[in-house]
Order: structure tokens, then C-alpha cells, then sequence
């Protein structure tokens, strides 16, 4: 009884001064607001996205109080729904999936529109891509059949370009192959050793998963994907992409690039993000636009325009703010 009460009395203590209520309410109060931001797999580009933004603003740190930090997570469906649910204040997500959240459908069927979500700007561009063993004999999505193949695990963004992109084939993943639900992170290594014939994935270039995936002893190439006309009619956030792995990724098997399809990388927040951490942010990215597009080989070409476009979720407030003042926006 004694010692319930002792842990009781801790608790209410300690929570008190969670909420700041306890003695130390001075010095815990917030001289500094932290975010964090949700990514991908440390392989991927989007871990290195957010550190690049992170990077942007903690430079600021005395100016702004804002202390960014970068969280590895299961990707573009794990991070929309851990800012919906306030566990994260920032993520980078993939296109189609902010179209699919705001619009309820896919992985938000059964929670509905997502109405809380927010654009702050997007980024580079990611292609769908299938790699495979050579020794695999697989040359096009049809052969597939009847091999171990990972298509995601699900709170990933790719998971579902996978999908889409077997059915636009006439695939089934679950009764046409042994499909794996593996994290993007785990496969390269799984290729390699030949516990997995193909795998998807959708990154932007160059990634460590695809020089992971391609730089061991087992020869390892890219299959075109080339049925995507479906794909394009019915999905408004596809587009006709080619991989350039012959300039990215010299040691896989291909001799010349590889046609797909892709979407780009966006980065995302939550209305309930105050306006001025979202104001900081876009300001220090695109005030110092030029050491930004540095940060990544991935961000070559992008331009503070192209960073406004494909997005679905209403802008968040802070950046719509920003974007007016330097004229990026009516
Ligand atoms: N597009 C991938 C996903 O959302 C992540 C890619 C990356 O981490 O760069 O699952």
C-alpha cells in the first residue's frame, strides 16, 4: 500500500511538472520548441531530406527557438498518421499519399479525409522502381510470378506503387507470389543474399538502397516497368518517369536507364502547427535556397516554383506567409 501510494504521489509529481505546474516551471518553459520530423528508412533520401531541413533551421536555433530533430520511421503512411495524431510535428510523404489522405481513400478509407493535413512545399522527385537478381530471370513485372518479392511493409509509401503497379500487370500479391512485407532498409541485404528474387521501391536518386542493393557479389538489375498507361488515366498523381541508372548506379546490370513511373517527395505538417515554427522553417530553405539544393544530389534542378507544386492538402498558413512575402504566391 505504502509503496503505491510513494509511485502515486512520484506520478502526479512528475506530471505535474510535465505540464508545468511543478517548481520548475521557470526553466522548463519553452524557451525552445522542438520538432521532430518523421522520414524513411536511413538508406532512403528522406532521411537525409529532413536532416537537410533540420539543418536549415537549427542554425537559427537563437533566433527562432526551434529545435529540429530527424526521426527514421516506416515512411510516407506511418508519418501522415503519427502528425494526425500528434506525434510528430513535421514528416516527408510522398505525393500520392497526401492526395490519398486528404481524400480519404487507400489507407484512409476507413478514417475518412485526413482534414488536418497540411502542405508546407515538396521536393524532389522519386521513381517507382523493381530490382531483381539476374540469376532471378526476371525482365519484366509478368515474371514475377511465383517469386519472393518485397513490396513494402505497410506504413510505407511505396507499399502501394507496388500494388498499383502489379495490377496495372494483372498481378495479384497475394495469390500470384510470395510477397514480403519487408522494410526498405532490410531488402538490399536480403537481394544480396539471395533470400529475396525482386524487390520495389520508390526513392528518390542516388539512394543507399539502391547502391546497397547493387554494389555486392549477386549482379543485381532494374525492370522496366512499361504498363502505366492504366495507371496514369486513373491515378491523377502518377506520371511517365525513367530511372537514370546508369548515371546513379554504374555497378547494376543495366547498360541504359529504365522507364517507370513516379511521384515527388513532399513535406507535410498539421494545422495544428503554429503558423511561426512553419513560418521559420520555409523561410530558412528558401532564403538559402542555393546551400539547401546542395545538401542532396537528389535536389538537382528544383527550383523554388517547382517546390510549390504537387500538392492536394491546403498550404499551412506559416508558409502561405512566407510565400507571399518574397512573391512565390498571389
Ligand atoms: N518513398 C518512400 C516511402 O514513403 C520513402 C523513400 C525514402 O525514404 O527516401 O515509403
Amino acid at each position: 500500500m505504502k509503496r503505491t501510494f510513494v509511485i502515486t504521489v512520484a506520478l502526479i509529481f512528475g506530471l505535474g511538472l510535465l505540464a508545468g505546474f511543478g517548481p520548475f516551471e521557470k526553466a522548463a518553459e519553452a524557451k525552445t520548441t522542438f520538432v521532430t520530423i518523421g522520414t524513411g528508412g536511413i538508406t532512403g533520401v528522406y532521411y537525409p531530406t529532413g536532416g537537410a531541413i533540420a539543418k536549415m533551421v537549427n542554425k537559427k536555433r537563437k533566433e527562432y527557438g526551434i529545435r529540429a530533430t530527424v526521426e527514421s520511421t516506416g515512411g510516407s503512411v506511418f508519418n501522415i498518421n503519427a502528425i494526425m495524431g500528434g506525434d510528430l510535428e513535421f514528416g516527408v510523404a510522398q505525393s500520392d499519399r497526401q492526395y490519398q489522405a486528404v481524400k480519404g481513400i487507400e489507407d484512409w478509407k476507413d478514417k475518412g479525409p485526413q482534414s488536418d493535413l497540411r502542405a508546407v512545399f515538396s521536393i524532389h522527385p522519386e521513381t517507382v522502381d523493381l530490382i531483381a537478381g539476374v540469376d532471378a530471370n526476371i525482365n519484366s513485372i509478368q515474371d514475377l510470378k511465383g517469386k519472393r518479392v518485397n513490396i513494402g511493409n505497410v506504413g510505407s509509401g511505396y507499399r502501394q506503387n507496388a500494388i498499383d503497379a502489379l495490377e496495372a500487370s494483372g498481378l495479384n500479391f497475394e495469390t500470384d507470389f510470395n510477397a514480403e512485407s519487408l522494410k526498405a532498409a532490410e531488402a538490399p541485404g536480403l537481394i544480396q543474399d539471395g533470400r529475396l528474387d525482386a524487390a520495389f521501391y520508390t526513392v528518390g536518386h542516388p539512394s543507399g538502397y539502391y547502391k546497397e542493393a547493387t554494389s555486392g557479389k549477386r549482379q543485381v538489375k532494374f525492370i522496366p516497368i512499361t504498363n502505366v498507361d492504366s495507371l496514369l488515366e486513373k491515378y491523377p498523381y502518377y506520371a511517365k518517369a525513367v530511372t537514370q541508372v546508369t548515371t546513379f548506379y554504374p555497378t547494376a546490370a543495366n547498360k541504359e536507364d529504365v522507364p517507370t513511373f513516379g511521384v515527388k517527395a513532399t513535406f507535410v505538417t498539421s494545422a495544428k502547427v503554429p503558423d511561426e515554427v512553419v513560418y521559420a522553417i520555409v523561410k530558412e530553405v528558401f532564403d538559402n535556397f542555393d546551400d539547401f539544393v546542395k545538401l542532396h544530389p537528389a535536389y538537382t534542378g528544383l527550383t523554388k516554383e517547382s517546390m510549390l507544386e504537387g500538392l492536394s492538402a491546403p498550404f499551412h498558413p506559416g508558409a502561405v506567409k512566407y510565400y507571399k512575402e518574397v512573391g512565390l504566391m498571389k
